[in-house]
């Protein structure tokens, strides 16, 4: 379909592993470069951060026929698990058999790696990538950024190394370049609540489990082996902060006093507390993503977006997709493949990081506010009546392909119609009558 070429990556991240499956799908020879040893040749450390996958991500996964492969690390999650001080509730997260999914990164990084080496493409882990340059697509190689470096010289290359990527950094450095680049004053910290010894769950396995506390949250994936990863979301200033929590006595007050039910699942939870690290959020955003059809930047390195929508790693993926469909559209010419990707995807990865960003107060505090559960319990009577007038934002975003930007102007639409909903007399009692049906009806006229 393609004519040949020599194509490099930087980056063996999921973007970046995916990317080659693609490429080589293509016919293209295929080198990925990557920073750090092979992640298969280093001992499992026992912790597991992960990741829900959803439909933007299986779709590309599908197409190049691994879908299945990754399905067997993943555990489905149908619904929220709000753990409130006082009461657990629980709510669906779409129809009837649609679920996110849990899955570790580091086994599904292994797994992508191993079936980009079984379609061919080659790895070269330890390999620090200093710089590129853009014009004739060459890596330069070296062990410290000033000892020697050497150069390999490519038909292409890919930025798929991540949020702080060295390949954009050169990009930057071009006439016209827009970057931008904000960090939330906000952290995150994992802890582990281990499995029961017979190996099975100590909380709904099938969950994805939240404790909405306003200003912070803490929220937990199920793993395969039985144990949950649970992320801490907390300001890193101020009076419920990273900063306040500055021993053991104070995290284990903390805890006992404000997430209750978590101090018998959690048995390791001041020493893990201190011994694992406090990590940074960021939002990055640039454009252009190519230069001439030499250098594209895909996943992470061009679009880092804060966690609250579990859709980076999708949105990388997607990506891939939407990169492919211009291969297969625009067949050599690389310079409309790659102006047209760029202009199709940036919308769209602005419009995610909006929606990510804002996500945080839906989860961290909405979920606990008994007026927003009635509205997502009149949405879903609503939308389960009339499917085709009504698919709430979640749904629009998680368990659709349509593109992100539609979903942001779709959602903000349906919102101040439901603002005007939850306004009407008497709602708590007539929520699922015909009246409310009826309003909703006229408002979308
Ligand atoms: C707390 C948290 C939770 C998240 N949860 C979700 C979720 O639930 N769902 C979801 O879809 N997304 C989630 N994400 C986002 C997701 O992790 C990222 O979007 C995804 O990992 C991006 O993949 P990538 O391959 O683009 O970049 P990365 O995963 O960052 O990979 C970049 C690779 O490039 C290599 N590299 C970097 N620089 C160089 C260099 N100079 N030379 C050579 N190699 C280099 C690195 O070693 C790395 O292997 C989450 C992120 C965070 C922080």
């Amino acid at each position: 379909m393609q004519t040949p070429k020599k194509i490099a990556i930087v980056g063996s991240g999921l973007v970046g592993s995916l990317l080659a499956i693609y490429l080589r799908k293509a016919g293209h020879t295929v080198h990925i470069y990557d920073r750090s040893p092979d992640i298969r040749q280093i001992q499992f450390s026992g912790r597991s951060i992960n990741l829900a996958m959803s439909n933007r991500g299986w779709k590309a996964l599908d197409a190049v026929g691994v879908g299945d492969d990754v399905r067997t690390i993943a555990i489905p999650m149908d619904k929220r698990a709000i753990h409130l001080v006082d009461k657990l509730n629980f709510q669906n997260y779409g129809q009837e058999g649609e679920s996110i999914y849990s899955i570790s990164r580091g086994s599904l990084n292994r797994k992508m790696i191993d079936l980009a080496e079984n379609a061919g493409a080659e790895f070269f882990f330890e390999h620090k990538i200093w710089d590129v340059t853009l014009d004739d697509a060459t890596l330069h190689i070296g062990e410290t950024e000033r000892g020697a470096w050497e150069d390999k010289k490519y038909d292409m290359v890919f930025g798929a190394d991540g949020a702080f990527s060295r390949i954009r950094h050169r990009m930057q450095r071009q006439n016209m370049f827009n970057y931008s680049q904000e960090f939330l004053n906000m952290g995150y910290k994992e802890l582990n609540i281990p499995a029961n010894a017979d190996a099975s769950h100590k909380l709904d396995k099938n969950s994805f489990h939240i404790w909405p506390r306003g200003e912070y949250m803490l929220i937990a994936l199920p793993n395969l082996d039985g144990s949950f990863t649970c992320t801490l979301f907390m300001p890193f200033e101020g009076e419920n902060s990273f900063a306040f929590l500055t021993d053991r006595k104070l995290v284990e007050e903390f805890f006992e006093k404000n997430l209750p039910d978590t101090i018998d699942v959690i048995p390791k939870l001041a020493e893990d507390f201190f011994k694992n690290p406090t990590s940074t959020l960021v939002t990055m955003k640039c454009f252009p993503w190519t230069y001439h059809d030499k250098v594209a930047l895909i996943g992470d390195a061009c679009h880092a977006i804060v966690p609250f929508y579990g859709q980076g790693m999708n949105a990388g993926f997607e990506d891939i997709s939407v990169l492919y469909e211009m291969i297969e559209k625009y067949g050599d010419d690389w310079k409309t493949i790659f102006s047209e990707y760029e202009k199709s995807r940036k919308p769209n990865a602005d419009a995610i990081a909006e929606l990510s960003y804002r996500n945080f107060m839906e989860m961290s505090s909405k979920t606990a506010d008994e007026k927003f559960l009635l509205q997502k319990k009149i949405e879903k009577s609503f939308s389960d009546k009339y499917p085709e007038k009504w698919i709430p934002l979640y749904s629009r975003v998680t368990f659709s392909d349509r593109p992100y930007a539609e979903a942001l102007a779709i959602g903000d639409y349906q919102n101040a119609i439901m603002e005007e909903v939850v306004r009407m007399e008497n709602i708590e009692s007539i929520w699922d009558s015909k009246e409310v049906e009826n309003k909703i009806l006229s408002l979308l006229e």
